[in-house]
């Protein structure tokens, strides 16, 4: 492709608007524009990485044996009552009406559409398992949509959705789409984990994320520190910390009030009373579905609230409000501690506390804190230990015990075992081989598109551009003429695009009149992985110049045996790539 006869508007500066690397290099880039709020366009060079992404999903699905689909994007709102989620989905479903004054709704995922199908036209066992998918437009009104491709409005996915007999068929759908997963990351050539992600009512192992690796990821991981040979990887959200706290019986001293002046947070107390938020309380106030709730943590812990939600069995936790919080502590917000609270019946504790038993506390009462507070001394209202907390650094892998490393991922596909919940709300049922009526089972699998290419971004780059991984690239070979009116360094790069083209690389062209600084600038920013430079000084030695761009590395190749010399450096290249 030539690029003068291509379309590549690149851009010096990137939109105001980015925040992440992979949202001002694709704009830069002249990959995707802008059209409004979390809406962009695919420009012609952008289309082409998501092709590339698109065509690996589909073989690997295929592959797997699952069937590719089309299915509508508007979707009417009488099939989201029969799932109960048109009341359940918040504002991100976007609802309109017709002419006729009839509601719909803008697909933020199918499995409505696809349930509705399935019980229309599966009769017999005989029809399943079946497991369905589509790559096409979804459209979420996020509240925060950021990021560029990464927290978009209007993204592409691809969705597979599987039904089985029983438990043990849909059990084997989700771990044969587990695996085509990994072979789906591993192929694009992404650094990446399958990480236990919370399944919800399900239970057992069965939702797993995808995260790509990059530091700029959205979510937090808790992998093993022995990978590969531990493969152990949580979301934080749902890392256990195993661990034994025994309760620390060492005496603790009496307990008395120290005067804490406008002393709010954790961090102004720590500095006024000059000691580490491991040794103070963290006292957290909650009304959940209606109910105060009171939660205790160590002063430099994070409370986990999805391990909160499933210990109070809660739909709706809220921060007490400031006059609830005075209601519960007799104090403004600040000085809370577990020591004469009011208006709840136990303390929900994070076992970690076991582990002191000499702690400095809110004392309930305004400018006020305690010192020397024993939990089980000191506090009337009964505690229960739970396991509430993010994990950090350092805790022990749940599966073989060495340290836990955090990092940060993002969310590039999600697998889930959904049983019954869509079947049974839409009664998708089959006949069994005793002609007894029974319920699918059924899972869903999604692939953020969109978000996979700008992941690979966030993954591969420098202070230039990016750097693609060959298998997402949208060229192999980025071809620089540097001299278009020299003919004999114009008919060179003819020569090469020729060649290489009949080998089946795709080669784009750079035969524009610019100055070499504006091409070699460009080459680096949209980061194909090899470079080819052809300029009248080289040919006059002799040589041609080509670039690894994932190494910098620089090579003269001879002009005369170009295309041999090529081919054994590009396998080099490709090979660079290999993790
Ligand atoms: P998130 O937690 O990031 O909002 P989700 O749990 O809502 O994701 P799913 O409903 O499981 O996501 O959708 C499947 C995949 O679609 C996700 O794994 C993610 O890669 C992608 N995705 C979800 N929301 C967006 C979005 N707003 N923009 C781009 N991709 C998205
Ligand atoms: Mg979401």
């Amino acid at each position: 492709m030539r690029w003068s006869r291509y379309y590549i508007p690149t851009l010096k500066e990137a939109p105001a608007d980015a925040e992440v690397v992979s949202h001002k290099l694709l704009v830069r880039a002249g990959m995707i524009r802008k059209l409004t709020s979390g809406i962009y366009t695919w420009l012609p060079l952008g289309l082409r990485a998501l092709e590339k992404t698109k065509e690996i999903i589909r073989r690997e699905m295929n592959a797997a044996g699952a069937i590719e689909t089309l299915l509508p994007m508007v979707q009417p709102a009488e099939l989201w009552q029969d799932s109960g989620r048109w009341k359940k989905y918040g504002k991100e479903l976007l609802r309109f009406k017709d002419r006729h004054d009839r509601d719909y709704c803008l697909g933020p995922t199918h499995e409505e559409v696809i349930t509705d199908l399935l019980r229309g036209e599966v009769k017999s066992y005989r029809q399943l398992p079946l497991n369905l998918y589509q790559i096409q437009t979804k459209f979420r009104d996020e509240v925060r949509p950021r990021f560029g491709l990464m927290r978009g409005r209007e993204f592409l996915m691809k969705d597979a959705y599987s039904f089985d007999v029983d438990d043990a068929g849909a059990n084997k759908s989700y771990a044969s789409m587990k695996e085509a997963y990994s072979r789906i990351f591993s192929s694009m050539g992404l650094d990446f984990r399958p990480v236990e992600a919370d399944s919800g009512a399900i239970g057992g192992n069965f939702s797993h994320e995808f995260m790509v690796l990059a530091e700029t990821g959205e979510d937090a991981i808790a992998a093993c520190s022995n990978w590969p040979d531990c493969t152990w990887a949580a979301n934080v959200e749902r890392a256990p910390i195993k661990i034994d706290f025994e309760q620390d019986s060492t005496p603790c001293p009496a307990m008395e009030f120290v005067d804490t002046p406008a002393r709010h947070s954790i961090e102004e107390v720590c500095d006024f009373l000059k000691t580490d938020a491991s040794s103070v309380l963290k006292t957290l106030l909650f009304i959940a579905d209606g109910r105060p709730v009171a939660v205790l943590l160590r002063g430099d812990r994070e409370l986990n609230e999805i391990k909160l939600a499933h210990l109070l069995d809660a739909d709706d936790i809220q921060f007490a409000s400031p006059e609830q919080v005075q209601a519960m502590t007799g104090a403004p917000v600040g000085f809370a501690g577990p020591s004469g609270l009011k208006g709840v019946d136990r303390i929900y504790a994070d076992r970690e506390l076991k582990a002191g038993n000499d702690w400095i506390a809110g004392a309930n009462r305004a400018d006020t804190h305690v010192r020397h507070l024993s939990l089980i001394r000191d506090v009337k209202l009964p505690i229960e230990w739970a396991d509430l907390r993010n994990a950090v650094a350092g805790d022990p892998c749940p599966c073989c015990g060495k340290p836990l490393e955090i990092k940060r991922g993002i969310e590039v596909g999600h697998i889930f075992k959904l049983g019954t919940k869509y079947s049974d709300a839409m009664h998708a049922v089959f006949l069994d081989e005793n002609g007894k009526e029974r319920t699918m089972i059924m899972g869903c699998y999604g692939i953020g598109v969109s978000r996979v290419v700008a992941a690979c971004i966030e993954q591969n780059f420098d202070e230039h551009g990016i750097k693609f991984p060959p298998q997402l690239a949208p060229f192999d070979v980025q071809l620089v003429c540097l001299d278009p009116r020299n003919a004999e360094v114009a008919g060179m790069c003819d020569a090469i695009d020729a060649q290489l083209s009949a080998r089946g690389l795709e080669v784009l062209y750079d035969d524009r009149e610019e100055r070499p600084g504006v091409k070699f600038k460009d080459a680096d920013l949209i980061g194909l992985p090899a470079q080819i430079t052809v300029g009248g000084k080289g040919l006059a030695q002799g040589v041609v110049e080509v670039k690894d761009r994932r190494t910098g590395e620089k090579t003269s190749l001879p002009a005369a045996d170009f295309e041999s010399a090529f081919s054994a450096w590009y396998q080099t290249v490709l090979d660079g790539w290999k993790r």
